[in-house]
């Protein structure tokens, strides 16, 4: 991993005072993973990541996912994360950039379905256009999501929308009735105890 692709993550952080990773690769030839951390910060938060090119692009969800389709989530774009960072959970420490605690809230592999349109788009594409859609195959989250740009030239604005398919569920709020660590168990409480 080139240093200047992550510049931004290492610039923000004091990597003497906080456990965040620095760095991490990945075997190639696995699937693709997507990883949600909840991050209780001077507002909590969703970290939406999916895992392109060996680095994980990040977008932080005021409100967390839904799994209903006629809701929109405001997602504003954040720096490239470490591919380390994905399993990540711990408390950032008082002072640190981002200081509170995280735990994954969901995590497994995903799938890029404009790459199975005719127009086939990679996933660099999809970023570059504004327009992603993949299919998460996650504990909590399952089915397709979109991730559509709204803001224009500087402005990080996205929507988090869940796609109309089988995996759609009205009812379900995942965010209030599965809030712990997928990994753990643990709360955002019990880890910033820790
Ligand atoms: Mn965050």
């Amino acid at each position: 991993m080139s240093n200047s692709v992550l510049k931004e993550y290492r610039d923000k952080r004091n990597f003497r005072k906080t456990s965040e990773p620095t760095a991490g690769e990945r075997q190639a030839g696995n699937e693709p993973i997507f990883v949600i951390q909840k991050h209780d910060a001077r507002t909590l938060h969703y970290d939406f990541r999916l895992e392109v090119d060996s680095v994980l692009k990040s977008w932080a969800v005021p409100k967390g996912p839904s799994t209903d389709p006629r809701v929109r989530r405001l997602a504003v774009a954040v720096e490239d994360h470490p591919m380390d960072y994905a399993d990540f959970e711990g408390a950032i420490p008082d002072g640190e950039y981002g200081a509170g605690a995280v735990l994954v809230w969901d995590t497994g592999t995903y799938r890029n379905l404009r790459a199975e349109e005719d127009e086939a788009a990679s996933m660099v594409e999809a970023l570059k256009d504004g327009r992603v859609a993949v299919w998460l195959e996650g504990v909590k989250l399952r089915g397709g999501y979109a991730l559509i740009r709204t803001g224009k030239g500087d402005d990080n604005r996205w929507l988090l929308i869940k796609m109309k398919d089988e995996e759609a569920d009205a009812r379900r709020n995942p965010v209030s009735t599965q809030p712990n660590s997928v990994l753990t168990g643990h709360s955002l409480e019990e880890i910033a105890q820790q």
